[in-house]
Parts: C-alpha cells; sequence; structure tokens
C-alpha cells in the first residue's frame, strides 16, 4: 500500500494549500463585477469540465462558485453575482445557513450513515414529525424518506396503486415529476427531458391544465377541472385511477399558477371516486409561494405530498407524506433504500426548518412577491412583449411573447437572461416553450439586493427591445 500522504494520480490539483472560502450570510451582500462574465478562471475550470463531465449534464451560467450565502453567489474571479434561482428553489433559507451549516457539521462528526433500515435514529423521525405537523391537514400521518424529487414522486405512486390496488396515473399538460423512468412518462416536455430515452413507463395519462393565459376562451377554474375530469372519466376511467399527480403551481411547465377553484374541484372529484390525490410540492414547498405549502392558499388538503428542494437547505432531501392509512398500506419493506433520510441531510432538514420557523419566511416570501410583482408590472407595462406576469410569493415569473402578445418568444427571453448573466444576475427560464423567466430568490436576500436585481432585469429588458 502506498503510504497515506500519496495522492493519487489526478487527484485534484486546485485548492491545496490556500484556506476554505466561508460563505453564509456573512458574505458581503452586493453585486460585484470584477471581470467579464465568465472570467477567465471560470473559462479555464470550464474547459476542464467539459473533459471530464458528460454533456448531457448542462450548465446554465459557466462561472465556478467558490462561496454563496444570503443572496450572492461568490465566483472563482472574484465576482459577486445576485442569486435569483436558489439553485432551482433550493436554498431558500440561503446558501451555507448558518443553523444548517451547523447541523450538518455536528451531525458529520457523530455518524454520517448508518442506513435507516437497518439501524434507526432519531434526524429521521424528527424530519417525518416536521412534515406531519407542517403539511396540510391535521389527520394522522406517516413519512418516508428519499434521496431526490423524483424518487419521492415514485414512491407516492408505489403507495397510491399498493392502497388502491388499481394502477393508472394522472398527471397534466406541461407537468414536470422528475427524469427517472416513472417520472419521464409522467414529465410532459419532450426535449430535453424525454427526447431519445423511451420507452417510458405505461399506464400514465394526461389531462388538460389550468393555464390561464393560454385558454383560446376565458374559463373558469372548476370549469377547467370539468374538462380535465372529463378527459380522464372518458379516456381511463375514475375507476381505474389510482392517483392524480400535480403541482398546485406548475414548475419546470412555466409557473403556471391554475385559476382559483381548479384545485378544489379536483380535490372534490378525486375523494369522491377513491382516486389518491397527490401534490408534487417539490419546487412550490417550504416557504416558497407564501405559505408553508402552495396547496394552503386555497385550503386544498391532498392525501399525499411529495416535498424536497427546499426541504434541507442544498442537501439531498426528498419526502413522502400522507394519510396514515393510505402510508401505511405498503407491507413493511416495500418502501425505503440505501441513503434515504441519510441523517447528515436530516440534520440539514432539521436546521432548514427551524430558520424558516425564526425568520417567518412563509411572510418573507409574500413581501418579496409584492416586491417583485410591482417591478415585473412596471416592465409588462413598458414592454409588450410581456404577455403574463404571474406566480406567488417569491416562486414569480414573466411570460415573454411576440408582438402578437401570444406567440411563445424564446430567443427574447434567452436574450434577457443573458444580459443578467453578462451583468451579474442569475435568472433562470422555464416553460414548455422555453419563454419563460422566471425569479426564485433565495427567501433571506435583502430588498435591496432584490431591487438592484430587477434594475438589471428592466434594463435587459430595455436592452434587447
Ligand atoms: C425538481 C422537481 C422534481 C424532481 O426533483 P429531483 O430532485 O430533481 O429529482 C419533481 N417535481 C417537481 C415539481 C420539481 O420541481
Amino acid at each position: 500500500m502506498p503510504p497515506a500522504s500519496t495522492t493519487p494520480a489526478g487527484a485534484p490539483a486546485t485548492g491545496a494549500g490556500s484556506p476554505a472560502p466561508v460563505g453564509g450570510p456573512g458574505l458581503p451582500q452586493e453585486r460585484r463585477l470584477a471581470t467579464e462574465i465568465p472570467g477567465p478562471r471560470s473559462k479555464e475550470k470550464m474547459a476542464r469540465r467539459d473533459r471530464f463531465v458528460a454533456t448531457g449534464v448542462s450548465t446554465t451560467l459557466p462561472v465556478f462558485v467558490e462561496a454563496a450565502g444570503g443572496g450572492v453567489l461568490v465566483d472563482v474571479d472574484g465576482n459577486s453575482l445576485i442569486d435569483l434561482g436558489s439553485g432551482i428553489a433550493v436554498v431558500g433559507v440561503g446558501n451555507a445557513a448558518p443553523r444548517v451549516a451547523e447541523r450538518v457539521a455536528a451531525q458529520a462528526r457523530a455518524f454520517t450513515h448508518t442506513c435507516f433500515m437497518v439501524t434507526p435514529y432519531d434526524g429521521y423521525v424528527d424530519v417525518c414529525e416536521q412534515l406531519s405537523a407542517l403539511t396540510p391537514g391535521d389527520h394522522d400521518k406517516r413519512s418516508a424518506l428519499l434521496n431526490s424529487g423524483a424518487e419521492a414522486v415514485e414512491n407516492a405512486v408505489k403507495v397510491a396503486r399498493a392502497h388502491t390496488g388499481r394502477s393508472a396515473v394522472a398527471v397534466v399538460d406541461h407537468a414536470y415529476h422528475g427524469r427517472t423512468n416513472l417520472t419521464m412518462a409522467m414529465t410532459a416536455k419532450s426535449m430535453p427531458y424525454k427526447h431519445s430515452f423511451g420507452p417510458f413507463a405505461n399506464e400514465v395519462y394526461r389531462a388538460p391544465m389550468s393555464y390561464p393565459f393560454r385558454e383560446p376562451v376565458p374559463i373558469t377554474g372548476p370549469a377547467a377541472a370539468d374538462r380535465a375530469i372529463d378527459v380522464l372519466e372518458k379516456q381511463v376511467g375514475a375507476a381505474n385511477l389510482a392517483c392524480l399527480v400535480i403541482e398546485p403551481i406548475l414548475g419546470e411547465g412555466g409557473f403556471v399558477v391554475p385559476a382559483d377553484g381548479f384545485l378544489p374541484r379536483l380535490r372534490e372529484w378525486t375523494a369522491a371516486h377513491g382516486i389518491v390525490l397527490v401534490a408534487d410540492e417539490i419546487q412550490t414547498g417550504f416557504c416558497r409561494t407564501g405559505d408553508w405549502f402552495a396547496c394552503d392558499h386555497e385550503g386544498v388538503v391532498p392525501d399525499l405530498i411529495t416535498t424536497a428542494k427546499g426541504i434541507a437547505g442544498g442537501l439531498p432531501l426528498a419526502a413522502v407524506t400522507g394519510r396514515a392509512e393510505i402510508m401505511d398500506s405498503v407491507h413493511v419493506g416495500g418502501l425505503g433504500g440505501t441513503y434515504g433520510g441519510n441523517p447528515v441531510a436530516c440534520a440539514a432538514a432539521l436546521g432548514a426548518i427551524e430558520t424558516m420557523r425564526e425568520q417567518d419566511l412563509p411572510a418573507r416570501a409574500r413581501a418579496i412577491g409584492t416586491l417583485v410583482g410591482e417591478r415585473l408590472r412596471a416592465i409588462a407595462d413598458r414592454h409588450a412583449c410581456v404577455g403574463d406576469v404571474r406566480g406567488r410569493g417569491a416562486m414569480m415569473a414573466v411570460e415573454v411573447v411576440d408582438e402578437d402578445g401570444r406567440s411563445p418568444h424564446p430567443v427574447r427571453a434567452a436574450a434577457v437572461s443573458a444580459y443578467c448573466h453578462a451583468h451579474g444576475v442569475v435568472t433562470l427560464t422555464c416553460g414548455t416553450y422555453g419563454n419563460v423567466l422566471r425569479f426564485l430568490p433565495p427567501l433571506v436576500i435583502s430588498d435591496a439586493l432584490l431591487t438592484e436585481a430587477f434594475d438589471v432585469v428592466a434594463e435587459a429588458f430595455d436592452a434587447t427591445a
């Protein structure tokens, strides 16, 4: 055996000897451009990335991050970028949030893994207790913890099938549920999520969504729900449906907020037919929309809820939570996985949830929604290419359209986004047509930074007009 100090051939050349960077809210909360974006060091690192990382794994903004916290990402060239993405709605509590970092460090020193299915530990049970308390409805609940959102959705379907003895799964147009085989079938959009990856899992059926901006004629929420119900009753049959899985506000599909009354009507219908209603709150959950969960807004109580992203301040953790009698219809050993509910990830979740409570992040998300909504409506007043401003809380978006006020204009959306990136603001796009600019700031971002970021977004619309 080689001596312990010998590094293997090709060991990382970076970072040796330099002090570990410190992130968190202590970072200067400022936009600072030290170089062009991306800077020279990021460019070098991208070239190395391309030599070792698979092409299929994409990069939105090619800057390498060294530290992050509050509302900023600091890159290896010394640029400080304002974060309007939160790593896709993950670090709502901020990056390297103190309560998360402290609990993770303590847990990593105590033990890093036993596998909960082999020997249990408190963190897992504590997270499940929190999920029982925080998710919609005051009925008796049980949870299972997993590693990723897609895995949570797969497990929700397994539970619904075991409970109902039925196999069909209903989803809606523009849905996004993940990239595993079953969740690819449930996800609507072909490119890039499904293209060339079939065949997909069967027994997945798609119903029309309520998409107020794109309805050919205005339609109320309950009428849109009846339209979806009609398709499912005629083409699948309520008696064959194990579950209806739906995001209360669509995430990757374009931040589509269904018309009022759409979800309550679906709740009534699924309850009447013994169909398990699964709310996929992986993107909307944990304070993002101004409530703990997006279902809370209309008082909809799903049977099962899937969570991930915002739950653990950046560590991989996901859950299915639901009615005890439904969750417990699965035989012993039927749910689980090697890493599901890893103790370090659970410690992170407990730190994140503590932060959300202490800082009342649902209220903070509502305040962000007010500020961002005003800024976006002001941009819409000056630019006809903004067809729709929508969202809730700290999950806001604009849909960018052509001169006709309707046709999707993904090229313009990409140009606005690219301008923001070049000027130190991290923005993301989404939507079936790729023409939606979405804004997902960390909930701990300051008003000053948010205001500056939307000054840049407004400039971006002017500059690309
Ligand atoms: C991100 C997302 C998923 C998939 O989560 P992963 O952790 O990427 O597997 C599923 N559903 C929704 C609504 C999401 O936003």
